[in-house]
Parts: structure tokens; sequence; C-alpha cells
């Protein structure tokens, strides 16, 4: 019966695997798009006029869009699609947990075999502190559940009144309320009146923002700095836990000093405060490592997750709990009143184990340690060079530049272009022409590809990218801006 079973489902996925010549109407697509769909963080009044984009199909690190013209994805979809599109023993896999079992909750005593599983080979893949997974279906989520059990934890140890959350400026950790709360975002903070109570705020560790006159290593300590002297300000007692980005995604791929998280460590383990890292970005093999926290360093208590997890074909978050905090919450706190429908959602579990057997089967976390994260930052090293980056970095496979209107010997002496000119948008207006995918940080240019972009594509990529930039600096010679 087994075998019937297998014939079956292998003949229903040919059929539909079967390339179909189908063609699309993209204003009208557009225009549909326009009257019904709003979109997450979009000026709809500036997208009427120019269309939506209509991306119809994906293959390893490509994208076709309506028109049929083929894009090279520098962003992974929105970091995620780490494993590359067109993975079809991941559709595989979630096809047959949905024949098997489409769905079943988790509340009442009950559980199901791929979240079972996923929960196992997460742990194993985790850092030795980890012992449990709570599942969630985003980022965001996960950001949510942190704050409530960070105060929970408090609570059942008898401290209540340690309820403050210390995150940074220009940190991205969501869009829910507390998620947007916990994050440094001025645009989000001044819409739905956020943050809520508890959450603080201090400096980012951006070397070229802040770090003038100092070595990079000596400004990492500055930055930690700011933690403890925010510590003392509210008073050690009443701060709960500290969260951070081990390297900051959305803010525009700010990279620490080497000096930055160990130094964090020390403070939160002075004052017995939790240290969360959200590897929502960082986890699951984008820096070269299966978590941002090992290259950076340090030992958080807590770990948030999604994106990468289940390379964004299935939504799946979650947070990662250190012993530290399952002790509390398992032995001594009783009910945790906190859940989601589709928290440990079969087919998502069932997604995310599919694709953590490709990251570790093809080794694409060593092969981005080793191979193309130290290719990719050669390549963003010869982006340098182009007369309009004042500097490029990297770490593993995310990358930044920034344009620059004059060159200076470091990256202190560039002369940055007047904010209001948005001369990375135009950048990215070309990026958008010529079939590549980067996305503008104010006038910093960022990348995230897919783990299994290889050499090649890198070249590839980093070609389109200079075309960008030299187009980008005929515009600004045209216009009179340099
Ligand atoms: C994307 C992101 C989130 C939010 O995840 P969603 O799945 O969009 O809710 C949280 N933290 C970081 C670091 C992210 O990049």
């Amino acid at each position: 019966m087994a075998t019937d079973d297998t014939v079956v489902i292998a003949a229903s996925l040919a059929s539909l695997r079967t390339p179909k010549v189908e063609t699309f109407d993209t204003r009208a697509l557009q225009q549909l798009d326009s009257a019904h769909f709003l979109h997450p963080f979009t000026d709809h009044a500036a997208l009427r006029d120019k269309g939506a984009r209509v991306i119809v199909r994906g293959q390893g690190v490509y994208l076709w869009d309506s028109d049929g013209h083929q894009i090279i994805d520098g962003m992974s979809g929105l970091w995620c699609v780490n494993a590359g599109y067109g993975r079809t023993s991941i559709s595989e896999a979630v096809y047959r947990q949905m024949e098997t079992l489409p769905f079943y909750n988790s509340f009442f005593n009950t559980t199901n075999v791929p979240a079972v599983r996923l929960a196992a080979e997460l742990v194993a893949l985790a850092p030795p502190q980890f012992s449990h997974v709570f599942f969630t279906g985003s980022g965001s989520e996960a950001n949510d559940t942190v704050v409530r059990m960070v105060r929970r934890y408090w609570d059942i140890l008898g401290q209540p009144e340690r309820q403050v959350i210390i995150s940074r400026r220009n940190a991205y950790h969501g869009s829910t309320m507390a998620g947007a709360s916990l994050g440094g975002m001025p645009g989000m903070h001044a819409q739905g009146g956020l943050p809520i109570p508890g959450i603080r705020h201090i400096g980012q560790p951006n070397y070229l923002e802040a770090g003038q006159g100092m070595s990079e290593n000596a400004f990492g300590l500055v930055a930690a700095g700011w933690l403890e002297e925010e510590i003392l300000a509210v008073g050690p007692d009443k701060v709960a836990a500290f969260i951070g980005e081990p390297v900051q995604g959305a803010g525009g791929v700010v990279i620490p000093p080497a000096t930055y998280w160990p130094e964090v460590q020390r403070i939160c383990d002075k004052y017995d405060i939790l240290l969360i890292a959200d590897e929502v970005i960082c986890g699951f093999g984008r820096l070269g490592t299966w978590f941002g926290c090992e290259l950076m360093g340090f030992k958080p208590d807590l770990i948030s997750f999604a994106k990468g997890v289940t390379s964004g074909y299935v939504p799946l978050g979650g947070v990662l709990i250190g012993k530290r905090v399952a002790h509390a919450l398992l032995e001594k706190g009783g009910d945790f009143n906190h859940g989601f429908t589709y928290s440990g959602h079969p087919v998502a579990c069932a997604a995310a184990l599919e694709n953590l057997r490709i990251l570790v089967d093809e080794r694409l976390v060593e092969k981005v340690a080793l191979d193309t994260g130290p290719h990719l930052k050669a390549a963003f090293n010869e982006l340098a060079t182009h007369p309009l980056v004042g500097h490029a970095e990297s770490c593993g496979m995310v990358a930044g530049l920034n344009l620059v209107r004059v060159k200076g010997a470091s990256m202190h002496e560039c002369v940055p272009f007047e904010r209001a000119l948005q001369v990375g948008m135009l950048c990215r207006g070309h990026m958008f022409e010529l079939g590549v995918i980067m996305r503008a940080v104010g006038d910093r240019m960022i990348v995230a590809p897919p783990l299994v972009m290889t050499r090649a594509e890198i070249d590839e990529m980093a070609a389109r990218i200079w075309d960008c930039l030299d187009l980008t600096l005929e515009d600004v010679r045209s216009r009179g801006w340099l």
C-alpha cells in the first residue's frame, strides 16, 4: 500500500512539475494588485504609477518576472531562501505531509511527528546550552514570544520587577507590537503608539557612524559600554534582558567589531541579565556558521529564528531555549499561557526538516565559511574600487557597500551624498532594470544571496552591480551632484 501511495504521489508531482508555457498580462495584474493588495512597507501612491513587478518563477539563484526578464536574486527573497529556489525535495516533503496530516495542534497534550523531529534536530544543530524549542509562525511572533518568556522567567524566579528589555536603535526585530517595539526603527515607532512599555534602546555598534578617531576594536568596547550605562540608568534589578542581531540585517548589514559581542556577554553576566540573539537572518548558515553567535563569540540564553529555517518555502519561526530558562519554565513555572494555533505546524516543520537536510548534506554552511563567503568578500573589495563606492564589507553571505560623493583614504574620510538626494534609490532602480536585486538602506547597498550561489554566479552578480554603479555615476554627474 505504501508503494501504491508513492507511485500516485510521484505521478501527481510529475504533472505539477510539467513546465507550462504560461503568459501573463502584466498590466492587468498590476491593476488588480493596485486595486486590492495592500503591500507591507509600501507607499501605494508611488507604486500605483509604476506598477508592482510581478515575480512568477524561481530556480536556483534566479527569478523571472511576468515579462520574461531573468533576475539574479541578491537578497534571497527577503534574507530567507538560503537553499535557493526550485528545491523539489522540499515541495515533495510538504506535499507528502499535507496528504498525511495537514494540521494538528500541540496545545492539548498532543504532538506531531515533524515537530518532534524538528525540535530534536534544531537542538542538535544549536550551541550546547540549548535544550528546547518553542515554534511560531514568523520571526515577529518569535520575538513577541521572547518578550513574554523573559518576563515570565523573572516572575518564576521571584523577581517580577525585572521587566525592561534593552535593544538597539536601528535594530529590526519584526513588525508586531512587541517586535516593532524591540526594533529601533523611528519610522515604525512613529505609527501605532510604540514602543510598548519597558523597552529601552541604546546605540548600535556602527563603526562608520560613531567610531571616528578610534580603532575598530576600541570602538567595539565603547559601543558595548553603552549597554552597561543603560543598565545602571534603569537599575540592574529592573533589567530582564538584552536583545540584538549578531549582524544587523535590515538596518544595513552592520557588522560589529570583534570586541563587541564578547564584551556584551561579560556585561550581561555581570548583572545576571538574559542575553538574546535574534538569529532570524544570521541563523542557518548566513555567516558561515550555523548561528551568528558562534561566529561573534557569545552564548545567548535564547535565540529567535525564522526565515532560513525553511528557506522561506513555508512560514515558520521559533525560539531556541537555553537550559537556564528551560529549567525555570519547565520545572517551576506551571502553565506558560502562550501559544499559536500554528505552533509546530506539521507542514512547516516537514519543510524545515528537508531544508536542514539540504544544508547539512550539501555542506552549505562550510561552503559559505571556506569558499563562497571569501569569494563574495573579494568581489565586494573589487567593487570598492569603483569611483562611487567609499568602502565595502562582508561577513559570510551578507555584504554592503557605501555610495559616496568623494572617496577618502579611510571610510571616515569619505564624503557622503546629501541624504535627501536618495542616491541609493537611484542605484536600486538601475539594479531592477539590469536584473539584479540589491537593497538600498540610505546610500548603503546590501546583498544577502542564497547560500547556494556559486563563485561564477557571484562574479555575474558583481559584474551586473558594477554596471549599475556606472549608470548611477552617470546620473549623479548629469544632475550635477558631484
Ligand atoms: C525579518 C526579521 C524579523 C521578523 O520576521 P518576520 O518573519 O518578518 O516576522 C525579526 N528579526 C530579524 C532580525 C529579521 O530580519
